[in-house]
């Protein structure tokens, strides 16, 4: 790639991908081929979940959605009604129960003996911005349940089943739909870019499919709002995709078979159960991906998928299909900012880190220099003096002036992103879970679909040589 596209631009490599053997693209929609104001799109779902809610007598008028209190990748603990956030080995390194932040702790005693598994149905991992306002509601109900506020239910995770169900309701097709449609110019970001990324792609020879959960009515008149100004005279939206899927319900889509229905009527959204081969252009509700596989004539690792959703879109093609899997993180491009900014504060962090380390190695030697001229059974590494004591103490103390040094800076450090939970890809020192899902089912991750201009089609996207510990520095 090109040195000059800037760093929050590129497409990241976790398995070498060559786009030229990509005879395939499948595209998710929402998120993915057009991208929403994040915020105007959660506080409206926020709005109407929170309507529903009151509807079954709820105490909620007077809960506002606040996006900085949650970010995407976090996860809900049902069993303790917190949101927490763990490494990429499931350890949990800040929670909070309901709105309020545990103290380190409290924290402590809840998570020492806890690891996140993912597989295990007490925790619900944030996949995609569209979970940010369902997050937001759930600690603040988690807050209304404490307080007894809530008539018939019982438990933290009664409560994310209620909620879960009414969020589902919210984005039925109706009133929040119409809404985003009513004003696209609030709740859409558009990247005139992408249509030209997708025409490069489309005359290299690659099929494009568009596979989206949304209903055809929804998805038809929002592409026709994002595309169709920005397509050469005389092409509509339509005329990018050999095939079309609406109504896909990912994952199962891809985990499933499941029944095709053919958009019979187009204008109306009629559909009639479709049996034998796919009609290029044509636009399809339900049916698998095995059935795609089939229309195409490929498999897995000539297509690629590309989507938002961490698990719906990237996990379960990749693990049950083997597709090519490439994930859209748009917050990615606001961390890697943040985190060019902290280079600074980031070198002297890690130049005080260093200093601790010799010093603690110093100490440590001291120690043991201390204890065997004590007890006599071993020679120590150097003549011990007499004011040994003293040096110790005096190495002590050092360390605590350098922590003093460090801390601000540690704490600057967990505040990239987000004040409140830090970066999306980091927890602590560590990978955060939700970098270790990325890594494990996206074969490339990038913050926007137009970034796939500056690779062209023919791309050979190599793999960053990963680190271990071991490495020579
Ligand atoms: P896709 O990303 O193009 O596959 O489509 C996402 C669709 O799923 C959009 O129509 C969203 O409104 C819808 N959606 C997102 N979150 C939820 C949810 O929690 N319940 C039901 N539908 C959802
Ligand atoms: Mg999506």
């Amino acid at each position: 790639m090109s040195t000059d596209v800037p760093l929050h631009r590129r497409l990241f490599g976790n398995r070498t991908l060559n786009l030229r053997r990509i005879r395939a693209i499948g595209y998710d929609m929402d998120y993915t081929l057009v991208h929403y104001r994040m915020e105007e799109w959660e506080r409206r779902a926020y709005h109407h979940t929170r309507r529903l809610l009151a509807r079954r007598g709820w105490p909620v008028e007077g809960l506002e959605f606040d996006p900085s209190r949650v970010i995407r990748g976090l996860t809900i603990d049902l069993e303790l009604g917190n949101l927490v956030k763990p490494t990429r080995f499931g350890y949990v390194i800040r929670a909070a129960h309901g709105t309020r932040f545990l103290e380190f702790e409290e924290q402590r005693a809840a998570y020492t003996r806890v690891v996140v598994d993912l597989g295990d149905p007490r925790f619900v991992f944030l996949n995609t911005l569209f979970t940010l306002s369902e997050a937001t509601l759930y600690a603040q109900l988690v807050d209304l349940l404490d307080a007894g506020s809530l008539s018939g239910v019982m438990s933290y995770s009664d409560l994310y089943r209620v909620l879960r169900a009414t969020v589902d309701e919210a984005h039925l097709p109706g009133t929040l739909k119409e809404e985003i449609l009513a004003d696209p110019g609030r709740f859409l970001e558009p990247d005139p870019e992408t249509v030209v990324a997708l025409l490069d792609q489309r005359h290299a020879g690659k099929r494009l499919m568009l596979i989206t959960n949304s209903d055809w009515d929804y998805a038809r008149r929002l592409m026709a709002i994002a595309f169709d100004s920005q397509l050469p005279e005389g092409m509509a939206w339509r005329d990018l995709f050999d095939l079309i899927i609406v109504g896909a319900d990912k994952p199962g889509f891809f985990t499933e078979s499941r029944p095709l229905y053919r958009i019979a009527d187009e204008n109306q959204g009629l559909m009639r159960p479709h049996h034998g081969d796919l009609e290029p252009g044509g636009v399809y509700f339900g049916g698998d991906a095995s059935r795609v596989e089939e229309h195409l004539g490929l498999s897995g690792d000539e297509i690629l998928y590309v989507g938002d959703h961490l698990y719906a879109d990237v996990h379960v093609s990749k693990a049950v299909l083997r597709w090519r899997t490439a994930l859209i993180l748009r917050e990615l491009e606001l961390e890697i900012d943040e985190i060019e900014a902290f280079r600074p504060t980031e070198e002297a962090l890690r130049s005080l880190m260093g200093e601790k380390e010799v010093l603690e190695r110093r100490l440590a030697q001291a120690r043991l220099d201390r204890q065997r001229a004590r007890h006599g059974y071993a020679p120590p590494s150097a003549p011990v003096p007499d004011d040994a004591e003293a040096q110790i103490a005096r190495l002590q103390e050092a360390l605590v002036a350098l922590d003093d040094r460090i801390a601000p800076l540690a704490r600057a450090a967990g505040e990239v992103l987000n004040p409140w939970w830090g970066p999306l890809m980091r927890s602590g020192y560590d990978k955060s879970l939700f970098a270790r899902q990325v890594e494990r089912y996206a074969d490339v991750y990038t913050s926007r679909v137009s970034n796939f201009l500056y690779e062209t089609p023919y791309a050979f996207l190599r793999a960053a040589r990963s680190t271990l510990p071991h490495d020579p520095c």
